[in-house]
């Protein structure tokens, strides 16, 4: 008889989101996580006085009590909302390209569009085009999620323009580059560029944003880790930290049980994986056991960007270095296409990165006085295993010191009052979150690898997954992925208990 009927390895968003609903449910879960915090990326660490927020800037999908979205339906289930104290963000971001463009845009549907159109007046007629063009798309694309029978028919919007990429859309609508610059900004939170995104992908993020608008909590993101580990607990989960599973056991195509990195053997019918794919199918189950198809399906994709981030305690409040917005993209070209492939150097000269400075929406993000700033400058992690190991420190150290000149000349005055600075590379998000190059997305979100074409399921019996790697990184998705790969599971343990009756 197996010890648990679940096995959940990592404490991710994913993991929890998996443990916790399966607990709930009176299943026996026990998850495993390698780290010694729970939150994989959803986390936070100390320097000085500072509690630095490792990965959210902004959270998608939560909406208002009054009109929830569907990450707050899931947490709600959980138990955790009203544990927390969330933070409405007024504004979606600020654009600044220095010399020509400095745009704020709100998160609600009259105000993008009214500032769009008093910044490109030229342009008047096809930003109302375009935006009944996304709201109508979103619509529909919502409606296929209920509806099996999904048809061209009844969906001709979202079938016309599902895999068409935003480019495509963005030329077909305007022709000034510096409002598709303003309306694609959020490809970053993708990681791919506008030209390789699909349609459906940026459409649902920036139709997300705006009408259930941008949110942070307190405490950040290690509070949410926090609280649904507790529930977990609540629940009667068991959890191992400092505990990696090194090994997935499968006989006769059916998932048998896990081996730690300490060597215990646990027996188990189910395992949900926020493990990388890639990890899961090359590493921990042997060879033979996985259907060369799967090793097709992997070499089909490709690893998605890690970060160069620089996380930053200020000793003055942000208006003393002209910092009024909580999310800054800060660009130099409207040249999408030669950002991204910057993604793939380790110099960050030019770079496009996005500056958060959270007390704007949250004051008690820092000590009073002071001021938490944490800058993202997305970065593949394969040209950083190149760099010599005894090169990595003054690399580092170099390469953030050429990004704090750039921000100084977006906000003069910002390097004087650095009070505490951590740099975090590719290589360390590798450490961290035992992705493969530091990964933050996992695989790069072409279509075909987002969570239209990708299962939770796999061709293992009893085997699943959750996380970016099982469809869309970020926040809500790889939180969502969870819940699901737990709904999943308990359908088949319905179905085997129906079958044994
Ligand atoms: C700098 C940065 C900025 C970001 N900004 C945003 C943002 O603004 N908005 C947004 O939505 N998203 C953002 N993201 C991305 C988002 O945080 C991630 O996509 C998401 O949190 C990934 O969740 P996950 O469930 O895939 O698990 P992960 O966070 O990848 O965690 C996986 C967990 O599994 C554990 N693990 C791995 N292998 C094993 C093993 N063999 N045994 C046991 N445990 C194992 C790891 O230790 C880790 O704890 C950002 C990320 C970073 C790093």
């Amino acid at each position: 008889m197996s010890a648990y009927d679940v096995v959940v390895i990592g404490a991710g968003n994913g993991g929890l989101t998996a443990a916790c609903s399966l607990a709930q449910k009176g299943i026996k879960t026990l998850l495993l996580e390698k780290h010694n915090v729970p939150g994989g990326c959803a986390t936070s660490f100390c320097r000085g006085r500072f509690e630095f927020e490792v990965a959210l800037h902004q959270l998608s999908g939560m909406g208002t009590p009054e009109k929830p979205g569907p990450l707050r339906y899931v947490l709600d289930k959980l138990g955790v909302v009203d544990r927390l104290e969330w933070v409405e963000m007024e504004n979606l971001y600020r654009l600044l390209v220095p010399g020509q463009l400095d745009i704020t845009l709100p998160a609600d549907r009259e105000g993008v569009i009214a500032t769009l159109q008093e910044r490109f007046p030229a342009e008047s007629d096809n930003i109302n085009s375009f935006f009944d063009l996304l709201y109508q798309f979103c619509i529909e694309l919502l409606g296929t999620y209920r509806d099996p029978q999904a048809s061209p028919e009844v969906y001709p919007t979202y079938f016309q323009y599902a895999l068409t990429s935003t480019q495509e859309v963005l030329d077909q609508y305007f022709t000034d580059p510096l409002l598709k610059m303003a309306l694609a900004v959020y490809w970053g939170y993708m990681g791919v560029p506008p030209v390789s995104l699909s349609f459906a992908d940026m459409a649902i993020l920036l139709f997300a944003y705006i009408e259930l608008k941008p949110y942070h909590l307190k405490g950040g993101s290690q509070a949410l880790s926090t609280a649904l580990l507790e529930k977990y607990y609540e629940s009667n989960g068991t959890a191992r930290f400092n505990c990696g599973v090194s090994r997935i056991l499968v006989e006769e195509g059916k998932v048998t049980g896990v081996v730690t990195e300490q060597g215990d053997t646990i027996a188990t019918d189910y395992v949900v994986s926020n493990a990388s794919t890639l990890a899961v199918y090359t590493e921990m189950i042997d060879p033979e056991h996985v259907p060369e198809e799967q090793f097709k399906i992997l070499g089909g994709s490709t690893i998605g960007p890690s970060s160069f981030t620089l996380y930053i305690g200020l000793d003055c409040e942000p208006a003393q270095v002209g910092i009024d917005e909580t999310t800054n993209f800060l660009g130099t070209t409207t040249d999408m296409n030669k950002v991204f492939s910057s993604l793939k150097r380790v110099e960050v000269e030019n770079d496009y990165v996005l500056l958060t400075c959270y007390n704007i929406s949250d004051p008690d993000a820092s000590p009073p006085g002071t001021s938490q700033v944490v800058i993202v400058d997305l970065k593949y992690g394969e040209p950083w295993l190149e760099i010599p190991p005894h090169q990595y420190y003054e690399k580092k150290y170099q390469l953030a010191d050429q990004l704090l000149d750039r921000v100084e000349h977006y906000f003069p005055g910002f390097r004087e009052h650095i009070e505490e600075i951590e740099v975090a590379t590719p290589l360390t998000h590798m450490r961290y979150l035992s992705t493969p190059g530091g990964a933050i997305y996992g695989f790069d979100q072409y279509a075909k690898d987002s969570n239209m074409f990708v299962s939770p399921l796999s061709p293992i019996k009893g085997l699943y997954f959750a996380g970016a790697w099982a469809g869309s990184g970020g926040f809500q998705p790889t939180l969502s992925s969870g819940a699901a790969a737990a709904r999943a599971i308990l359908k088949d343990l319905k179905s085997q208990r129906e079958v044994a009756k």
